[in-house]
């Protein structure tokens, strides 16, 4: 019998749960988007937008999704010829340094694995090794959402600097922004990138560009740069119609509006909180599971490289898939699908899932999908270590 009928929990990497305030926000009529309050509602929001991701730069908003941003990021500081250097630690970054390469960009990587982070030292070595500086930009997740590392950017800022390298620092924040602490401007970044559907609790659609002076000035020295993916009007606030290069996405900025708002109510420290306390129960739930010679596998074993708004999961067979079906059919929960983790023995990735626990999350969300997880294994037949919900029950009352 599926007991599944009732509000259903979307757990996945993004599209993460819209806040009621949110869909509330956009159910209205067409406005008049010449003047009067959607033009004041814009400009009163670009402040609280680069108050998230803790910048004094500027930000080009795009009607676009997440590779949107990939793209307009590169295409602003780059073209045919130029070179990037990408740090991969997941699916991610590999796709952010396609698009480079589509653009004509060559796109040399350093692929850091699916288990750990960023080695800065090899960053610095292979900075130190272009003595002529071609790269323009040095490019990372700062979570890689199918791995769910996370990569902090300071010790690849630092490697930076020690090298000498003039590079841009280019953060892929997508999954990150709105739920990990970031510090744009005291982190040493110069370009950050996200979208709307994740931390920022809008459906997809949005995403941001934010851009420090130094990508600034790497923008005024490019030949050409296209004209829907440039950065220079959007991030110029005296004319409404600019910010969007057409037509405003409309109600997408109405639910924008609201989220910030939420944000900002909560407060960004407290906002990185509960993130961190929601995604320790989290762990605390999976490491009792895999106890007991459980079948259970955190991707990331070291805590302090893992994500606090998505948790990468290896079941085993094709346990992955199966678990998220018997959740999704019977218990109203939906989980991500395992990513860039094909083997030679699961070539689908079936033996992997992904909890999505970024945005508008919290712990009473977090402990029915945790027990409904439990359910699942029991259904299934996973053996799993006992104690997972008491060892979250007790994260959750500590904090
Ligand atoms: C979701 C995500 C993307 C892609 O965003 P889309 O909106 O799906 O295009 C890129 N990078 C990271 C880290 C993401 O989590």
């Amino acid at each position: 019998m599926s007991l599944a009928a009732g509000r259903p929990y979307l757990a996945i990497p993004g599209p993460s749960v819209m806040p009621d305030a949110v869909l509330q926000a956009m159910h209205q009529p067409a406005p008049n988007i010449y003047e009067g309050d959607i033009v004041t509602m814009v400009q009163g929001m670009v402040p609280d937008l680069k108050k998230v991701a803790r910048t004094d730069g500027k930000v080009a908003i795009y009607i676009a999704n997440g590779h949107g941003a990939w793209e307009a990021s590169l295409t602003n500081i780059a073209g045919p010829g130029d070179k990037v250097l990408v740090c991969v630690t997941g699916r991610f970054g590999h796709g952010w340094a396609d698009m480079a390469e589509g653009l004509g960009i060559t796109a040399d990587k350093i692929d850091f694995g699916t288990k750990t982070g960023i080695d800065a030292t090899r960053l610095e070595e292979a900075l130190k090794a272009d003595t002529s500086h071609e790269y323009k930009a040095v490019l990372f997740s700062h979570v890689d959402t199918a791995t769910s590392l996370l990569n902090d950017p300071r010790p690849l800022r630092a490697a930076m600097d020690a090298a000498g390298h003039p590079a841009l620092l280019m953060a892929d924040c997508i999954a990150s922004m709105g739920c990990e602490e970031f510090q744009m401007d005291a982190w040493g970044v110069d370009i950050a990138v996200t979208g709307s559907q994740k931390g920022l609790m809008v459906p997809p659609g949005l995403s941001f560009v934010f851009v420090g002076p130094r990508a600034e000035q790497v923008r005024k020295a490019m030949p050409r740069v296209s004209r829907y993916w440039d950065w220079t009007p959007r991030i110029d606030p005296d004319f409404f119609y600019q910010f969007f290069g057409g037509t405003a996405p409309t109600h997408h900025l109405f639910g924008l509006r609201a989220s910030l708002t939420l944000l900002h109510d909560e407060g960004m420290e407290q906002v990185w909180k509960r993130h961190v306390t929601l995604a320790e129960a989290i762990w605390a739930a999976c490491e009792a599971w895999s106890s007991d010679n459980g079948a259970l596998r955190l991707n990331v074993a070291d805590r302090a490289l893992r994500s606090h708004a998505v948790t990468a999961l290896g079941l085993g067979e094709r346990n992955g898939s199966a678990l998220r079906q018997w959740v999704a059919n019977n218990a109203g929960v939906t989980l991500g699908i395992g990513l860039g983790m094909e083997t030679k023995e699961d070539p689908r990735g079936e033996g992997f899932f992904r909890i999505g626990h970024m945005g508008h999350l919290n712990a009473h969300m977090v402990l029915g999908m945790l027990g409904t997880l439990e359910a699942g294994m029991q259904a299934i037949g996973v053996h799993h270590g006992p104690g997972a919900l008491g060892a979250a029950a007790k994260v959750i009352a500590a904090a």
